[in-house]
């Protein structure tokens, strides 16, 4: 009868969700592991992107990608980065990374953006560990990129390492513009140079609601003094309604994919 079938039902479908459980706690477990390894010997790098004129497509910087070689497939963050940050190995993933960044910048003499997690201004050696790897470069080549969560994590820590970046000659951008819980209204409050607007955004620029959304933020941005980069042009009708826009600076796969640069070890 129904009852029965329904209790069948129901410990089979118990059964089968501990199994899924099980198999993903178990991938995961292996995962770290895997990510452990890779750090250990070594098998991450680093890719980078051009950053543009919208107008000229000269090349104006480039940006740090990390990237995992897994026995011959590259892997992006999107496949490890949260459990890179979880279990703390982000620490020195971002070494490595800052150090391919300078390897890069001295190579073409060009400046380099970074990604920083929450997690690596949590680390108490962070900016000595940044100061080290960027040696006598310029300051003024840096760009450190953080999302608006990691501008929130630990607010004064975060700051307060921003400020002395600052101070050196980094500039700070925020990253992903768009897919957070930023604010226009505090945009002017934040310890930021550049504002870097996410794809999802720039996706809805040939909508008409989508355009005079991007067009407030532009305005704004520039009132407040900040530099505008839009992320993720795939379209050319995407780059016109940019420039359109005002827009200087851009990146995406029409303008340049992210590609390994400097030679690995
Ligand atoms: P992000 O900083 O916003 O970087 C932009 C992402 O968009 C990159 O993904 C890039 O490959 C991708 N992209 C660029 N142009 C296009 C385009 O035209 N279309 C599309 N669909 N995508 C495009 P990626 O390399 O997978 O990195 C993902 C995120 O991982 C980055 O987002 C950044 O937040 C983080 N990340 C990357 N490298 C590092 C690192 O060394 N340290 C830390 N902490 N985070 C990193
Ligand atoms: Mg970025
Ligand atoms: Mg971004
Ligand atoms: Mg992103």
């Amino acid at each position: 009868d129904t009852a029965m079938l329904e209790a069948k039902r129901k410990k089979a479908g118990v059964v089968l969700f501990d199994q899924n459980l099980e198999s993903r706690v178990a991938a995961e477990a292996r995962l770290r592991r895997e990510i452990d390894e890779a750090v250990d010997q070594g098998d991450f790098c680093v890719h980078f992107q051009p950053i543009v004129d919208t107008t000229t497509l000269q090349v104006l910087g480039l940006e740090a990608l990390a990237r995992w070689e897994d026995n011959g497939t590259l892997r992006a963050p999107a496949d490890w980065l949260t459990y890179a940050e979880d279990s703390g190995l982000i620490v020195s993933i971002g070494n490595m990374t800052f150090r391919q960044a300078f390897a890069a910048t001295e190579r073409f003499d060009l400046p380099v953006a970074v990604n920083i997690s929450a997690r690596q201004f949590a680390e108490p050696s962070f900016l000595e560990d940044i100061t080290d790897a960027w040696g006598e470069r310029a300051w003024e080549m840096l760009t450190i990129e953080i999302t608006e969560s990691a501008l929130l994590h630990d607010s004064l820590q975060t700051a307060s390492i921003l400020e002395q970046l600052r101070e050196k000659g980094a500039r700070i951008a925020l990253d992903d513009f768009g897919t957070g819980y930023n604010s226009l209204a505090r945009l002017a409050s934040l310890p930021i140079d550049i504002l870097k607007i996410d794809q999802s955004f720039v996706r809805d620029i040939l909508t008409v609601p989508g355009h005079a959304v991007l067009q407030a933020v532009v305005a704004l941005a520039t009132a407040h003094g900040l530099e505008v980069v839009a992320e993720g042009v795939e379209r050319v009708d995407e780059l016109e309604a940019l420039v359109a826009l005002g827009v200087t600076k851009a990146q995406g796969n029409m303008l340049g994919r992210p590609a390994a640069a400097v030679p690995l070890r």
